[in-house]
């Protein structure tokens, strides 16, 4: 069995216990033992990155380009094996853990090229011989803090904008999916970036992820997760002036009209539904269909959900693999239980066994909602979708906008017309136009609106927005 460190100030440092790495597809699978910080280590990490600042924050373009240029090129070139290792420890497929790690190199890559396009304004004073100068420098130290959906993207979303644009980190992943996280410490340890610039400290968020939450030595947390930690964690950050962005959750609607290309509908519905066993925070979870396509929609996705294959994430052929665990499968349980009780119309939702012991659960769809049952106001977090039958568009778009959530919207229609209106009045961050409201770019900015998300965007160049701070230098010649 592989025992794997924390990464503290450039040495492998053991934990004060160690925790099994378990694959959902195959819970006899223990896929490494995985070391678990505490306190103590977690701020061991924050002196480490504090005392590297200076050499990280002044390092030149050049070499933040290479280091983030050599990780990008050797996650690309381990692609199979880090989306196999990817997909043992979340339970998506085979070809989405490939491709999510494809997604991490490219990511890597581009903020590579980003490291050496920080640029600044310069503008003339309104006093006479006097220049004014805007540049942009490192915010300090950064604390990221990720989920288990995205086990190497988002950690790749939040490191590598935070070393191209000279900061130091500590990092903690989420418990359930340590190997991709310590995989790219690993990488990153062989290269020239200097010790203490990245520390890893996988354990409880209650104990790492809190330490740097509250520490005030660190200046900037990026937090992706559930919505209950992050309104902690934007609380604790504004008590003390710590610059934040939060990523949330999403209760995102999908609209289809009378008008839409048909397939095209049913096929974005069910992948952004149901890929990645829905466990992604862009997720449809509310279908709105306009009624002179409705029956004929719900009758092609159902279609298509029964020819679904639902087995283990490794295994060629499967198309949605398990749920993450058995705590996220009782909740997803009890979400399909409750939109029966409250008069929900539900196909599929049962847990089901496989050749391996895992946490399967065939895909949902609970037609003949409303507003007001718990399955469109609360976020599911798994393979499961309702469908709210409207009138026309503007009752459509009243109920898509009609959450406490704003991070992704799409719309099916071949109409000029509401695809126009939708993008200028849905209340989202993001929105799709005859496509999935999940699967976005890596080069453009991602985040949401209302209880979704908190603070500056992430992703492209939006990103320096969070981890750089503005310095406006005047300078009489
Ligand atoms: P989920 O329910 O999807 O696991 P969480 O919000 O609990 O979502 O977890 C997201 C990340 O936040 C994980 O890395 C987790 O360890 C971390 N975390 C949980 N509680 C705290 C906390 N009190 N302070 C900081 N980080 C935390």
């Amino acid at each position: 069995m592989n025992n794997f460190k924390n990464y503290i100030n450039g040495e492998w440092v053991a934990g004060v216990a160690e925790a099994p790495n378990i694959n959902p597809s195959d819970t006899s699978d223990v896929i490494g033992l995985y070391a678990q910080g505490n306190q103590a280590h977690a701020e061991a990490a924050i002196a480490a990155a504090r005392s590297a600042i200076p050499r990280w924050a002044f390092s030149t373009p050049q070499q933040r380009f290479d280091v983030l240029d050599a990780v990008g090129n050797e996650i690309l070139a381990r692609k199979d094996e880090i989306g196999r290792l990817l997909s043992r420890e979340e339970g998506k497929t085979l070809p989405e853990g490939i491709g999510e790690t494809v997604r991490a190199a490219m990511i890597f890559k581009f903020f590579a090229g980003e490291a050496l396009r920080v640029g600044g304004e310069s503008l003339p004073s309104v006093r006479p011989g006097v220049g004014v100068e805007m540049s942009r420098e490192p915010v300090g130290v950064v604390g990221l803090i990720t989920p288990w959906n995205f086990p190497i993207a988002i950690p790749a979303w939040k490191i590598a904008p935070a070393l191209a644009y000279g900061n130091c980190v500590v990092f903690k992943p989420a418990e359930l999916v340590p190997g991709c996280a310590w995989t790219i410490a690993e990488i990153l340890s062989r290269t020239a970036l200097p010790k203490g610039v990245f520390n890893l400290v996988m354990g409880p968020g209650s104990k790492v992820g809190n330490t740097f939450v509250n520490s005030p030595q660190v200046d900037a947390i990026s937090f992706t997760g559930s919505q209950a930690t992050g309104q902690r964690i934007i609380a604790a950050c504004a008590a003390r002036q710590a610059k934040m962005q939060c990523e949330m959750g999403g209760k995102n609607p999908m609209i289809v009209l009378d008008d839409a290309d048909l397939d095209v509908a049913v096929n974005a519905a069910v992948q952004s539904a149901y890929f990645s066993t829905g466990q992604r925070c862009t997720a449809s979870s509310r279908i709105i269909v306009t009624e002179g396509v409705h029956d004929a929609f719900v009758g092609a996705v159902l279609g298509k959900m029964a020819k679904l294959k639902i087995d283990n994430a490794v295994l060629p052929g499967t198309d949605i693999g398990p749920v993450v665990d058995e705590r996220q499968l009782a909740g997803n349980l009890g979400y399909v239980a409750k939109a029966r009780e409250e008069g929900g119309n539900v196909v599929g939702g049962e847990a089901v066994e496989r050749a391996t012991r895992g946490f399967y659960q065939l895909p949902a769809l609970v037609t003949e909602t409303t507003a007001a049952m718990t399955i469109n106001r609360e976020e599911v977090f798994g393979p499961v979708a309702s469908v709210i039958r409207v009138k026309n568009y503007d009752e459509a778009l009243a109920m898509a906008n009609d959450t406490p959530f704003g991070l992704s919207a799409g719309i099916a229609t071949t109409s000029l017309k509401y695809a126009t209106h939708f993008k200028r009045h849905s209340q989202a961050g993001m929105v799709m136009v005859n496509l999935p409201t999940a699967g976005v770019d890596y080069h453009v900015p991602f985040g949401g609106r209302k209880g979704s998300s908190y603070g500056p965007r992430e992703q492209g160049r939006y990103a320096q927005e969070f981890f750089t701070t503005v310095k406006t230098a005047y300078t009489l010649a």
